[in-house]
């Protein structure tokens, strides 16, 4: 049990209370909600404010508007606009309940209503149906500061009927289990499961955002031992993880509990501070072991290909998924590149660099130290005796930061030679073929071949 207060932590902030007197010396009734609510019950950090109302939007508009204040007409169709006070947004909301939701998406149609009880009785779970007032204190009708407490996600009402509404809060529940490191309520762990497939319904980028607000968490671990029904309807190619039995002598666990290990370790190894691109990685990680699983002729399992096709898996996944563009390609650089063996060698890290720096340019630093975590998160949640591979990376690591203190060369623009010089050592036009020899220079002075020295450049030039 946690110790909750009765009380937030701290008040509500200038800004909104401003919304809230000029609504309520209106004749309206308004109440912070959401949360801000649940974030300041427990202290965390201050939350973005959310404010319901028993005004009509256009009520609000109209009043905050004689006020001097800026409005914007964001979700009018849900009731919803936004408050711009001193240079920070409010969402504003009517009192609202959502009728029948025939596609479990949207709601047929929005109701506006004069009972806040009735507003707070639509939200998802009773720890984001609370609403605080400066003067009239906590409003809690489904005990949602109990559940801060006990850490439980409780769906309000009938879970089943809840999820069938709207099946995105499927994920919403494990995301706020994550966020918080609660576990989701008994009966609303069974809808949930039983709900997870209207998860097919909803649109992919929401799913993605959902997902990737559940990755963020650096809670993934515990969510795909605890939540896996719902992610394997949100990314179907998880579902053969489980139960798959790898056949390994290095594998004590399937591929399921193998990445969810690699998920929890990946944290371990970065003090809780993983980088999202890291967080992908170690949950995709091994996507294509399933696909590519093979048996020799005594029986044990090998996945020969898994890195490469699992970048491919990676990316088409992400990409439906809707994940910004630029994550997307480090985390499948980091999966295909997961089983490179890096030695503590300066050429094998500048090789690592050189990799890096080709798939994801300016990033190579950054992505090959997250390799290295995530080798040696992928290590300890083998068999025992895999994991003194993780303490052998700590010199890989060292060397790999004597290169970059170095300066270390792994980019066209760290060559002591440039297009120019390419051009009046061979004769060869601009174009192409520039690019080409400069690449093939870069490669040799990387693996040691030649120095980084001009006139040794110049020189193997003229002699090609
Ligand atoms: P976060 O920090 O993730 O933004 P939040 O509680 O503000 O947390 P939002 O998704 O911004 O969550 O939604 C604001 C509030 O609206 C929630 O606290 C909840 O009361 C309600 N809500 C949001 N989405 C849903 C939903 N799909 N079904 C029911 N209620 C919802
Ligand atoms: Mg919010």
């Amino acid at each position: 049990m946690r110790r909750i207060p009765r009380d937030v932590a701290y008040g509500v902030p200038e800004y909104a209370t401003s919304v809230l007197r000029v609504l309520e010396e209106a004749g309206f009734e308004a109440w912070v909600v959401g949360g801000w609510v649940r974030d300041a019950l427990l202290g965390a950090p201050c939350h973005d404010v959310d404010v319901t109302t028993s005004a009509h939007w256009r009520d609000v508009e109209r009043v905050l508007s004689s006020h001097g204040i800026e409005v914007h007409e964001t979700g009018v169709a849900h009731g919803t606009v936004t408050a711009m006070v001193g240079g920070k947004p409010i969402e504003i909301t009517t009192y609202r309940v959502e009728s029948s939701y025939t596609d479990r998406r949207h709601p047929d149609r929005v109701v506006f209503v004069k009972d806040v009880r009735q507003d707070l009785a639509r939200r998802d779970f009773t720890i984001n149906s609370m609403a605080y007032h400066p003067d009239r204190g906590l409003l809690d009708p489904f005990d949602g500061r109990g559940d801060l407490c006990r850490g439980l996600i409780r769906a309000v009402g009938e879970p089943e009927l809840r999820f069938s509404e709207d099946a995105l809060r499927v994920l919403r529940a494990v995301r706020f289990a994550c966020r918080l490191g609660f576990t989701v309520e008994s009966e609303t762990q069974d809808a949930l499961v039983r709900c997870a497939e209207g998860l097919d319904d909803i649109a992919s980028e929401r799913i993605g955002q959902e997902l990737d607000g559940i990755v963020c968490t650096g809670r993934m671990g515990w969510a795909l031992m605890n939540s896996f029904e719902a992610l394997a309807v949100a990314v179907p190619e998880l579902a053969p993880m489980r139960g798959f039995d790898q056949r390994s002598p290095y594998h004590a666990y399937d591929v399921l509990e193998h990445t969810s290990r690699v998920c929890r370790a990946v944290e371990e190894f970065t003090g809780g501070g993983a980088s999202r691109e890291l967080r992908w990685a170690a949950f995709l990680h091994d996507i294509a072991k399933p696909a590519t699983f093979t048996q020799d002729e005594t029986g044990r399992g090998h996945f020969f290909g898994h890195p490469k096709v699992g970048a491919r898996m990676c990316e088409m996944i992400m990409r439906r998924l809707a994940i910004p563009h630029d994550v997307t390609v480090s985390v499948r650089t980091l999966v295909r590149l997961h089983d490179h063996v890096v030695k503590p060698t300066p050429r094998s890290m500048r090789r690592t660099l050189l990799k890096f720096e080709t798939a994801c340019p300016g990033r190579a630093a950054q992505l090959s130290f997250a390799l290295l975590d995530l080798k040696r998160a992928d290590a300890v949640a083998k068999v025992p005796v895999c994991a003194s591979y993780a303490i052998e990376l700590d010199e890989v690591e060292r060397v790999l930061r004597q290169e970059l203190s170095r300066n270390a060369v792994f980019r066209l623009r760290d060559l002591a030679v440039n297009g120019s010089d390419v051009i009046s050592a061979t004769g060869i036009k601009p174009g192409p073929g520039v690019g080409l020899i400069l690449k093939g220079l870069l490669s040799a002075v990387v693996n040691g071949e030649l120095p980084n020295d001009r006139k040794a450049l110049i020189e193997s030039m003229r002699i090609q």
